[in-house]
């Protein structure tokens, strides 16, 4: 069984949000999955969920705070509309195009493991980091963990290199397993692997050693793709 997640991203309007969660649901009480599917929509389309489905929903970004003077921000009273209780976490695109700090990120943690949400905690370094050796790599996405409960009950792990997200370069075996039995070592906690998933290499890389399951952006927001990739890994 794998967790599969899709990152909507900046992507997909109210209308084709319906459809296709309309057809992913349609595909999911057809067949017999036994893979947890999560959607991460921006959050125009959050009422779009039917919440009884067994897709599950989830925010791609909220603020540490249940309301308030927060300009362009959304809170906690605004998500117990949608029934959501699920957050993305640490996205490298938060924390490199929107500069959310480390010190940001784990008070967004805390706040909303305090409020039971599951969290996807995303970490992965950049190319110069890489380039560098995995003891650097490792180094680098410890320090991600500063501030961050890791025996939180309801965290999921998802390892993105910012060098593969987006670039269709997808990281070898060698490198994911690499990382993921490093990170394993030291955190019990299911460990996703995000960057150029593909139709073509999903089922490949969920099933090396220590990866959990896939968060998904580019390869997921063609509603029949997805069905695939969901069809690979069940
Ligand atoms: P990608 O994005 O699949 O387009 O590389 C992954 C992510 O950002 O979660």
């Amino acid at each position: 069984m794998a967790i599969i997640a899709s990152n909507f991203k900046t992507n997909h309007t109210r209308n084709t949000t319906s459809s296709f969660v309309e057809e992913v649901n349609k595909y999911l009480v057809s067949n017999n999955i036994s893979n947890e599917v999560y959607i991460f929509p921006t959050a125009t389309s959050l009422d779009k969920f039917d919440i009884t489905s067994t897709l599950n929903i989830g925010v791609q970004n909220a603020y540490a705070t249940q309301k308030g003077s927060f300009t362009g921000e959304i809170g906690t009273q605004q998500l117990d509309e949608f029934d959501v209780n699920t957050i993305l976490i640490g996205h490298s695109e938060r924390r490199h195009i929107l500069g959310e700090s480390q010190d940001e990120i784990a008070k967004k943690f805390a706040f909303y493991s305090d409020l039971g949400y599951k969290i996807i905690y995303c970490i992965g370094e950049p190319l110069e980091v890489k380039e560098q050796g995995l003891e650097q790599t490792l180094e680098y996405i410890y320090e991600q963990f500063e501030g961050i409960n890791i025996n939180y009950e309801k965290l999921v792990l998802a390892y993105e290199p910012v060098w593969a997200i987006g670039t269709g370069v997808t990281a070898t075996s060698e490198d994911i397993t690499d990382v993921h039995s490093a990170i394993k070592s030291k955190i019990d906690k299911p460990l996703l692997y995000g960057g150029s998933v593909k139709v073509e290499n999903v089922r490949d890389i969920c099933s090396l050693n220590g990866v959990d399951g896939a968060l998904i952006g580019t390869a997921s927001w063609i509603v029949d793709d997805f069905i695939q990739i969901i069809e690979n890994t069940k």
